[in-house]
């Protein structure tokens, strides 16, 4: 959700960044029923209990969020405040469209031989997946029964939300990294970084896939220093992280917190240099990761 990155120099997007030239088509939350009509108080029972859900769009997309083409279901809600957020529109789950996890399997469904023949999938993020954590859970079971591929793009800051039945049902975790100390975590998104941490050890203790990923943002998160603690958190996960994305910031989600009347800090803040970008995938692949 922030910029205008190309899939094959990322390898893939971060919640935070859009690939436009990868992208199929975008639905928006088009062709999905809409429940505004639904009383608010039974609608809190069946978000509660996870038939209903609060979210922002989806869409198909090809090399990014995962391998293969994707239908990715961006879920409304998000603790953190990230300075370079592309999407703050997503922020709160009262923002979102109501559509229920009956709707989106059977939309999933349709899909199933395109994920079959690219070898895509499912991939939920938003804001963040796991402040829905009973609806997310529908849909990633609902996928596996369908033998459909699933992947979660979270901070992980919700960690302790995802039960274990919803790991048993999830094959890949893209888990940002936003920063390797504290102070910066804190700085870059309002939050701490230790769940973040916490919910990376059980992936890798439970032997789940994880992509890592990292926003490199100048003046923000490139201290050298700040990317080889990120690498150091990374390699705690070693045997369960099958690949480093590095994604250089953009600017992109400007207009959206104008609009919204929130307070963008990072107007001036400009792309890295590609140098930048190389050093900071080297410090990575110092570690024996394989970066993108
Ligand atoms: S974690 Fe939340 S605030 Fe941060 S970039 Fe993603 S959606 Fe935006």
């Amino acid at each position: 959700m922030t910029g205008t990155i190309t899939p094959d120099v990322t390898g893939g997007r971060d919640q935070d960044f859009l690939a436009p030239a990868a992208r199929l088509r975008g639905a928006g939350t088009g062709g999905l029923e809409e429940l505004t009509d639904l009383e608010r108080s039974e609608r809190l029972v069946r978000m509660r209990e996870g038939s209903l859900g609060s979210i922002h769009s989806w869409e198909l997309v090809t090399a990014v969020d995962g391998p293969g083409t994707r239908m990715t279901v961006f879920l409304n809600g998000c603790p953190l405040r990230c300075l370079y957020c592309h999407n703050p529109d997503t922020f709160l789950m009262k923002d979102g469209e109501p559509v229920s996890a009956e709707e989106l399997l059977r939309r999933m469904k349709r899909y199933r031989g395109v994920f079959r023949a690219s070898g895509g999938g499912i991939t939920l993020s938003g804001g963040e997946v796991l402040m829905q954590p009973a609806f997310a859970a529908r849909l990633l079971r609902g996928a596996k029964e369908m033998g459909i591929h699933t992947c979660i793009d979270t901070s992980g800051f919700l960690g302790a939300s995802c039960t274990d039945e919803m790991l048993d049902d999830i094959d890949l975790v893209l888990l940002d990294v936003k920063s390797g100390n504290e102070t910066t975590y804190k700085q870059v998104t309002g939050r701490d970084l230790a769940p973040t941490i916490a919910f990376g050890d059980r992936l890798a203790a439970k032997g789940i896939e994880i992509w890592a990923r990292f926003v490199l943002v100048p003046g923000l998160t490139d201290d050298p220093e700040n990317v080889e603690q990120v690498a150091r958190i990374i390699e705690r996960w070693r045997s369960s992280v099958t690949r480093v994305e590095v994604l250089p910031f953009h600017q992109m989600g400007t207009d959206k917190w104008d609009s919204l009347g929130l307070d963008y800090q990072l107007r001036e803040t400009r792309p890295p240099e590609p140098e930048l970008v190389e050093s900071t995938r080297a410090i990575f692949r110092a570690h024996g990761f394989t970066v993108h």
